[in-house]
C-alpha cells in the first residue's frame, strides 16, 4: 500500500517537473518566435519599425496605416513566419467601431487547405474579453496562452501602432497548442492514479489475506476464551495450536490450562464430594433443562426426593465414618438402578433426588420408580463398623402436573416427603395440591404459635385417670390453645408444628412449669393432689438440660416431688448406642419422677426393651381398645399386652375408654388405670379438682356392672 502511495506521489512529482520544463521551453520558443516574426516583418513591410526591450524582444511594431489591410504581402509573411515558428501567425487590425480587432491575415487553414476566412476580413476576433486585450490596448506585448477554437495556444502578441502612437492592430505569432501537454499530463495522471489504485487494491487484498491467515488462530483462541468465560460447553484449544512455539502457542497452552481448571471447578461445583453423584446445584440445572425440554412435548418427568429413615441412628450408633459409607453405598445403588433418562443427585445429609423421564402415562411409571427406590435403599447395609439398617421416605412430584418451575417441583416434592414423615403411615407420597394449603396453614400456625406462647393464649386442661375402684389416681395435663380469632386449635394440629419447628422445647417447658405451679396451687388450697402426668416430646427430652430443667422446677415446687409423671413416646425404648435415653431416664427417676410410655403399641417397639429402662408405666394406645370392642382376636391381643405389662411389673393404663362397650370390655382385664371420655373429658384445673377424692359413678357397682349393663 505504501509502495502504491509512493509510486503515485513520484508520478505526480515527475509530471510536475515535466510540466515546468515544458513551460520554460515554450517560453523560450515563443520569445524567439516573437523576435523572428518582428524582424521578418520589418524586412518585408516597408516603413515598419520595431520597438524592443533590452533583451531584443519586441514591445510594439509601428506599421504605416495604409499597410493595414489584407493582401498577399501579409499572407506570404504569415505563412513564412508560421513555417519558421512551426506555429501560426496572424495580423489583426483595430476597429474603432467595435473596439475589437479584426483579422486581416492568418496561417490557419480549413481542412480543405484554404486559408481560414479566405481573403475576407474576419471581424471582432479579439475583443475586451481576450486575455491579451488590455495589454495590447496599453501598448504592451502579451506573451501567454490564448484561446483558439476552444483550446489554448502559446502566443506572442505584439501591439501594432500608427506613427501617432495609437494602437492600430496586433501582430500575433504562436508556437502551437499548449494544452496538449495538459491533456497528456492529465492522461498520465489518470494512468498513474489508476495504476496506484490498482496496486493499492492488489496490495490490500494480499494484506487482508495475509492478515486473515495470521489472525485465524487468534480468532479461534478468542472464541475459546469467550466460551471459557461464559456458561455452556467448553472448547479446548486444538493441539495444532498448543504445539506451536510462538506467542500463539503460549496463549493456546494458557487457555488449555484454564479450560482444564474450569472443568475441575465445574466438576467440584456440580458433584457431591462424598458420593460422587450430582449435587443440588446440578439437580437444579438439570431440572431447568428438563422444564425447557417438555415445553415443546407431551412428555413429563417425575422428581422423587428420598430421605433415609434411621440414618441418624447409624451415625450415632456406628459412627460418622459408617454413615458416610452408607451414603456412598446408597448413592451407588441408586445410580446402578437408574435407567436411561434418569438423574441421581444427593441434596445433602441423608437426602437424595431422582429425576425420571416419563412418557404420557406417568402414574404407572411413578409407582415403578417408588418401588425401585425403596428396594434400593431399604435393608441392611454392610459398613466397616457393622451392619446398618435404614428405610426410606419418598416424596414425588409429577411434572408438569405438579409444578411449572424447578422451585415448585422441589418444594412440592419436599412437601410430599414432609407429609410422609409427618404421617408415618406410609413410606411414600405423590404430591397433592392440598398439601400446599396445609403447608401454608402450618406456616401460618407456626408464626401464630410463637406469638401465642408470648401472649398467654395457651392453657393446660387436665383429664382424670381412674383406678379400678373409680378413684382419681392421676390427671393428665394436656396443652390447649385458644386462638383469639380461630378459636381452639387442637393439639393434634399444633403439637406436630411445635415439634417440627423446635417450638416444642419452649411449649413443653411452659406446660411443665404451669403444671408444677398448679400442683402447688392445689396443695396450697388443701386439695389432695394425685399424680400429674405430662407429655414430653422426644425432641424436648433430648435437650441436654432437660433433667436440670425438671430438677429446677421440683426445687421451686417441692410439693410436686413424687407427684410428677412424664409420658414419653415409644421411640425412647429403641436401643441406642449412645445410651442417651437411659442416662436421661435414670436422671429423671433419681428426681422421683415417674415415667410412662404413652400410646404404647403404635411404635412397633418391644416390651422387652422396657426391662433395661427405668419405666414405671405403659399407656396402651387407645386404638387397641377401639379395635378390641368389635374383634375377639384384637381383644385377646389387648388382654395379652395388659398381662405382659403386669408381668413386667409395670403400671398398665388403658386410654380411650370412650364407650360403655369399651368400659365393659376392659372390666375383666388386669389393668391398673383407665382414661377416657366416658369417664371424664379433659377440663379446667378448677373443675378437675372437684373429682379428687371421690368415686366415679360408673364404678359404684364395680367395672363389671358396666359390662353387664352393656
Ligand atoms: P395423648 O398424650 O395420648 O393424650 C391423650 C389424648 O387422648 C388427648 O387428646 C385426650 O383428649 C384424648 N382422649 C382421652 N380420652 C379419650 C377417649 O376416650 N377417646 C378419644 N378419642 N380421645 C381421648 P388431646 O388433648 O387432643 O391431645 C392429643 C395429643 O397431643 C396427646 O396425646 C399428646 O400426645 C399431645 N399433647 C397434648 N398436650 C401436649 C403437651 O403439652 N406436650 C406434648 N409433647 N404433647 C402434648
Ligand atoms: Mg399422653
Ligand atoms: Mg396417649
Amino acid at each position: 500500500m505504501v509502495g502504491a502511495l509512493v509510486l503515485g506521489i513520484l508520478t505526480m512529482l515527475g509530471l510536475g517537473q515535466l510540466r515546468e520544463i515544458n513551460a520554460e521551453n515554450t517560453a523560450v520558443r515563443v520569445d524567439r518566435a516573437g523576435r523572428a516574426a518582428a524582424t521578418l516583418l520589418t524586412e518585408r513591410v516597408e516603413g515598419s519599425t520595431v520597438q524592443r526591450d533590452g533583451n531584443g524582444s519586441p514591445l510594439s511594431i509601428e506599421i504605416p496605416a495604409e499597410m493595414m489591410r489584407p493582401g498577399p504581402v501579409w499572407d506570404d509573411l504569415v505563412d513564412d513566419i508560421g513555417g519558421i515558428n512551426q506555429g501560426a501567425a496572424n495580423l489583426f487590425r483595430f476597429s474603432s467601431e467595435t473596439s475589437s480587432f479584426d483579422r486581416l491575415s492568418t496561417t490557419f487553414r480549413t481542412p480543405e487547405g484554404e486559408r481560414v476566412g479566405g481573403s475576407a476580413v474576419e471581424p471582432g476576433l479579439i475583443g475586451a474579453a481576450h486575455p491579451a486585450y488590455d495589454a495590447i490596448m496599453s501598448i504592451e506585448p502579451f506573451v501567454g496562452e490564448v484561446p483558439v477554437a476552444g483550446r489554448l495556444r502559446m502566443a506572442y502578441l505584439t501591439p501594432v501602432t500608427a506613427p501617432d502612437g495609437s494602437v492600430t492592430g496586433i501582430f500575433a505569432v504562436d508556437v502551437g497548442w499548449v494544452d496538449d501537454l495538459d491533456r497528456i499530463n492529465g492522461e498520465a495522471t489518470d494512468d498513474a492514479i489508476a495504476l496506484a489504485v490498482g496496486l493499492l487494491a492488489v496490495l490490500g487484498t494480499v494484506g487482508v489475506v495475509v492478515m486473515f491467515l495470521s489472525f485465524r488462530p487468534l480468532h479461534r483462541l478468542s472464541g475459546i476464551a469467550h466460551s471459557l468465560g461464559s456458561a455452556g460447553n467448553t472448547d479446548r484449544p486444538p493441539t495444532s495450536l498448543t504445539s506451536r512455539r510462538d506467542e500463539i502457542g503460549d496463549l493456546a497452552k494458557g487457555l488449555a490450562k484454564v479450560a482444564e481448571l474450569r472443568e475441575t471447578l465445574e466438576h467440584q461445583a456440580y458433584t457431591d464430594a462424598l458420593t460422587n453423584v450430582a449435587n443440588r446445584a446440578a439437580l437444579i440445572e438439570e431440572l431447568d433443562r428438563r422444564f425447557e425440554a417438555i415445553e415443546s412435548s407431551d412428555d413429563g418427568f417425575a422428581l422423587a426426593i428420598l430421605d433415609l429413615d434411621g440414618f441418624k441412628k447409624v451415625n450415632d450408633g456406628l459412627g460418622h465414618q459408617a454413615g458416610d459409607e452408607l451414603l456412598s453405598t446408597i448413592a451407588a445403588a441408586l445410580t446402578t438402578a437408574s435407567g436411561a433418562g434418569e438423574f441421581v443427585a444427593r441434596l445433602g445429609g441423608d437426602e437424595f433426588a431422582i429425576l425420571s423421564a416419563i412418557g404420557p402415562r406417568p402414574v404407572a411409571g411413578v409407582d415403578e420408580l417408588i418401588d425401585r427406590l425403596h428396594r434400593c435403599v431399604s435393608g441392611d447395609f454392610e459398613t466397616s463398623s457393622g451392619e446398618a439398617r435404614v428405610t426410606a421416605s419418598v416424596g414425588v412430584v409429577v411434572i408438569p402436573d405438579h409444578g411449572r418451575t424447578s422451585a415448585d417441583a422441589m418444594s412440592h416434592a419436599d412437601l410430599a416427603l414432609y407429609e410422609v414423615k409427618r404421617l408415618r403411615s406410609s413410606r411414600s407420597m405423590v404430591y397433592e395440591p392440598h398439601l400446599s394449603a396445609s403447608f401454608e396453614r402450618q406456616v401460618h400456625l407456626t408464626s401464630q404459635l410463637r406469638r401465642a406462647l408470648d401472649d398467654d393464649e395457651l392453657w393446660v386442661a387436665y383429664q382424670p385417670l381412674y383406678d379400678n375402684a373409680g378413684h382419681v389416681v392421676a390427671v393428665e395435663g394436656l396443652a390447649r390453645w385458644d386462638h383469639p380469632v380461630e378459636g381452639p386449635i387442637p393439639p393434634s394440629e399444633f403439637i406436630p408444628i411445635a415439634e417440627s419447628t423446635g417450638l416444642i422445647g419452649e411449649l413443653g417447658a411452659w406446660v411443665l412449669a404451669e403444671s408444677c405451679r398448679q400442683i402447688t396451687e392445689w396443695a396450697a388450697a388443701g386439695i389432695d393432689v394425685p399424680i400429674v402426668s405430662m407429655n414430653v416430646s422426644t425432641i424436648q427430652l433430648r435437650r441436654p438440660d432437660f433433667v436440670d430443667q425438671v430438677a429446677e422446677l421440683l426445687a421451686a415446687h417441692p410439693v410436686a416431688r413424687g407427684r410428677l409423671c412424664l409420658e414419653l413416646t415409644e421411640s425412647v425404648l429403641v436401643p441406642d448406642a449412645t445410651g442417651w435415653h437411659k442416662t436421661v431416664l435414670d436422671g429423671l427417676t433419681a428426681l422421683g419422677v415417674r415415667l410412662s410410655i404413652d400410646d404404647f403399641g403404635t411404635g412397633y417397639s418391644s416390651l422387652s426393651y422396657l426391662h433395661d429402662l427405668a419405666v414405671d408405666q405403659v399407656k396402651v394406645d387407645r386404638s387397641f381398645i377401639a379395635a378390641a370392642v368389635n374383634d375377639r382376636r384384637q381383644s385377646r391381643l389387648l388382654r395379652g399386652i395388659v398381662s405382659l405389662g403386669k408381668d413386667l411389673g409395670l403400671n398398665v393404663v388403658l386410654e380411650g375408654v370412650e364407650t360403655v362397650e369399651a368400659f365393659g370390655l376392659v372390666a375383666d382385664l388386669d389393668y391398673d388405670v383407665l382414661q377416657g371420655f366416658l369417664l371424664a373429658r379433659p377440663m379446667r384445673a378448677s373443675e378437675v379438682c372437684r373429682s379428687f377424692g371421690t368415686i366415679h359413678p360408673l364404678f359404684e357397682d364395680g367395672p363389671a356392672s358396666a359390662s353387664v349393663a352393656a
